[in-house]
């Protein structure tokens, strides 16, 4: 086939070369310079697969390949809460129902957002409920009580946060102790703005957007593209960090809706949740070192379905729980270090990945 051996031999030499330079493309691309990490509350298989069939099989969530599954479980209970589910997700500690960001024996664990803006990244949260609310204040607030909002919200003023944007304006500005926490925000640096529309004035910086007094409202009500708007915002200002940048987006409101056993309700949020993940999947293709990751802290409604028509884009939903279940929760994923989620996990081994993957690369 070879004229001679050494074209041979040279031909080898190629392909080892080539082989060795694809190695280390892929080594070196599997660590991110950004994570973003969306989080639907409430959100497991049923919630995505009646959006599926409403979009009639058009969904960003249904564009990755990296894909896994966690377990959910509490220390306390075999559900889990969303303070102790956004806990496993901050800290990689399971911790009792109800607790934020401590231990069962309320012991302090430092937050994936905290560890990352120790080693200077940029870092933001945006969320579709009171940036007081649990899934949030996981990432913040160290205490073993999720219920008491105004002593959360100076959490905020104790960590070095760039950009958070929500509802809750009332635990920082109407508070019982008369504080004004919104001067403190001033102080340190923050743009405070207090409506969507005043996202546009804002270029570069620290951010504080506490839009609504307490929850934003549901998508029904007019919410509109609050969490969009909110999000890319959020994104082009952190992405000004060189060293790069972590951010939770929750789709809070998913939750709510199974709680209220109102599929209208549910499939209204989570399209408002996909079209954010379509944002932050278009950044990642474009930025090419961004990690997206997208997963629930639990289930919530026990939702089944029971009928439904792909055709007509409907589905027959029926509730077992106004509680929150136990099923097995989806992860996805995509970017540099997007295998690592793939198969069966614990909701903690996400934290333990960031940490990984962002955290300890350094
Ligand atoms: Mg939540
Ligand atoms: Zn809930």
């Amino acid at each position: 086939m070879f004229k001679n051996k050494y074209v041979f031999y040279a031909l080898i030499l190629c392909i080892v070369f080539i082989n060795n330079s694809l190695n280390a493309q892929s080594n070196t691309s599997k660590k991110p310079k950004n994570i973003v990490f969306l989080i639907g509350d409430g959100m497991a298989t049923t919630q995505i697969y009646a959006a599926l069939t409403v979009k009639k099989d058009k969904l960003n969530i249904a564009k990755f390949r990296c894909i896994g599954f966690h377990k959910s479980y509490s220390a306390s209970d075999y559900i889990t809460d969303s303070a102790a589910g956004g806990t496993a997700f901050s800290t990689g500690t399971k911790t009792k129902n109800g607790c934020l960001a401590v231990d069962s024996n309320l012991k302090v664990l430092p937050t994936i957002l905290e560890m990352a803006e120790k080693k200077g990244l940029s870092t933001g949260m945006v969320t579709a409920c009171a940036v007081t609310h649990a899934t949030p204040a996981s990432f913040i607030a160290h205490i073993g009580n999720r219920g008491n909002y105004e002593e959360i919200a100076p959490w905020y003023l104790k960590t070095d946060i760039d950009v958070f944007i929500g509802g809750g304006l009332k635990y920082f500005n109407a508070r019982k102790d008369s504080v004004n926490l919104i001067d403190s925000l001033i102080k340190k640096q923050y743009q405070v703005i207090t409506s969507v529309n005043q996202l546009n004035n804002v270029k570069s910086g620290k951010l504080a957007g506490l839009l609504y007094a307490d929850h934003p409202p549901k998508m029904s009500d007019g919410r509109g593209d609050m969490l969009a708007k909110s999000s890319s915002k959020a994104i082009s200002l952190l992405e000004k960090n060189r060293n790069g940048f972590f951010m939770m987006i929750e789709g809070s409101q998913i939750d709510w809706s199974g709680h209220d056993n109102n599929p209208d309700y549910l499939i209204k949020e989570m399209l408002d949740f996909d079209s954010v993940v379509g944002i932050a999947l278009d950044y990642a293709e474009k930025n090419g070192e961004t990690l997206i990751v997208v997963t629930g802290d639990h289930e919530t409604g026990g939702l089944s379905i029971i009928g439904g028509n792909w055709n007509e884009g409907k589905i027959d939903a029926k509730y077992s729980t106004t509680d929150h279940s136990a099923v097995m929760v989806p992860v996805f994923a995509y970017g540099p270090g997007a295998e690592e989620f793939m198969g069966f996990m614990e909701n903690t081994d996400i934290f333990l990945k960031f940490k990984k993957l962002m955290i300890d690369k350094k």
